[in-house]
């Protein structure tokens, strides 16, 4: 595999498993479960394909887990005013929890 990108390699292979495997969802789709997802109101079988999903995108996986944490700052933020944010969080984000918080 010399001189192939990596990064094009997966996702010829993405597009490939998209093409033979219609019930696959989409990139798009995977951010509209989410939510549901991490609340547990995912019904199984969409669960299976988002996991599914989950496990060939590396696009998603690193999204969830950023979405994750954006949940658990603002939690945190929610729950105790005075603590202190983790350094990683980003300008944008805090400013966002915060403009949240004042409605
Ligand atoms: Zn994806």
């Amino acid at each position: 595999m010399r001189g192939i990108p990596v990064r094009r390699m997966a996702r010829w292979m993405r597009g490939m498993m998209l093409n033979y495997m219609p019930w696959m969802i989409t990139c798009r789709e995977f951010e509209d479960f989410i939510l549901a997802y991490l609340e547990g109101d995912l019904p199984e079988k969409q669960r299976f394909v988002f996991e599914l999903h989950l496990k060939v995108c590396r696009e998603c996986r690193d999204y969830l887990v950023a979405y994750r944490r954006t949940i658990e700052v603002s939690k945190r933020a929610f729950e105790d005013p005075d603590a202190p944010l983790p350094a990683s969080v980003p300008e944008d984000l805090i400013t966002a929890v915060l403009a949240a918080k004042k409605k």
